[in-house]
């Protein structure tokens, strides 16, 4: 299938790594012009280095999504370089502070809403404009399962994700009318340095090894999970890219589950 974005402008947060990197590497496939950023400069060159090949059409800004200046600053360079976008990924998040209600600190619940709903908040208000002028756009937010389906030892994650849920329906209400149609994939327990981490420590916690880990939290927390396995980027990233192309033309407001089955409910 032709996503007809050849030559799109588009921006990718969290490009440095796992979800956010391959959801480069799909639109750059499909012919778009791509900005990817991330909040540390030498992961950011490390990611645009491993995508070589399409380096004519890659630019990269390195911004922190947390902190107002950073975007600003990225909004004006991006349109110095590149002009107004078509596309807009919010994929940048943390897995923030966990643990249960009572043991989180007020400075656990900030931070993790801070980079997880306020974060795209800043980075959709900064380039919005620019969307808006085309009268062509695409904005897709990556949520979470746990957006339906708290967990109750992540519940800053879950909050925020259900937040950018409720975020990207309003906003998919005002703007389609522009034709600038905003969506959101919820993707579960995909294999990127987030979930890396979280086998880490669980695998330290049990005494296992990091593969063991995997297979038990798949059993004890993930049952639905019908695949058994971890999702790879790539499974995440070619969704976005069918959000962000004109072969989603009839889609707005949505919610694309990219889960295995891992949510419980129809
Ligand atoms: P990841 O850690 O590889 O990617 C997160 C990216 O966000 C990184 O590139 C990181 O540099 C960036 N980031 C973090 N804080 C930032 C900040 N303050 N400013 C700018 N960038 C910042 O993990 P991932 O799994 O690819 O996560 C991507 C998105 O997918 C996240 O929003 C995450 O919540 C969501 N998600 C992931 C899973 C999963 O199982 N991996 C499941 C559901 C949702």
């Amino acid at each position: 299938m032709d996503l007809n974005i050849r030559d799109r402008k588009a921006l990718v947060t969290g490009a440095s790594s796992g979800i956010g990197l391959e959801t480069a590497r799909q639109l750059l496939a499909e012919g778009a012009v791509v900005v990817m950023t991330g909040p540390e400069p030498d992961e950011l060159k490390a990611a645009v280095d491993e995508l070589a090949e399409f380096k004519e059409r890659i630019y990269a800004h390195d911004a922190d999504i947390a902190d107002d200046e950073s975007v600003d600053e990225l909004a004006a360079s991006v349109a110095a370089e590149v002009g107004d976008l078509d596309i807009l990924v919010n994929v940048a998040g943390i897995h923030g502070a966990g643990g249960l209600f009572h043991e989180i600190s007020q400075e656990g619940w900030d931070r993790t809403i801070d980079v997880d709903l306020m974060g795209p908040v800043r980075v959709t208000r900064a380039f919005l404009p620019g969307l808006r002028r085309g009268g062509w756009g695409r904005i897709v937010f990556v949520s979470s399962e746990d957006a339906v389906q708290p967990y109750d030892d992540e519940l800053p994650y879950c909050a925020a994700k259900a937040g950018m849920l409720s975020l990207a329906k309003g906003l998919s209400r005002t703007y389609a009318s522009e034709g600038l149609l905003v969506n959101t994939v919820s993707p579960a327990f995909i294999a990127t340095p987030m979930t890396d981490e979280m086998m880490n420590e669980r695998a330290q916690q049990k005494g296992t090894s990091f593969d063991e880990a995997i297979a038990s939290f798949l059993r004890e927390e993930r049952p639905f999970m019908e695949l058994g396995r971890r999702g790879r980027p790539e499974e995440v990233a070619k969704v976005i890219a069918f959000l962000c192309s004109d072969a989603a033309s009839f889609v707005n407001g949505s919610n694309y589950r990219v889960d295995a089955g891992s949510v419980a409910t129809i």
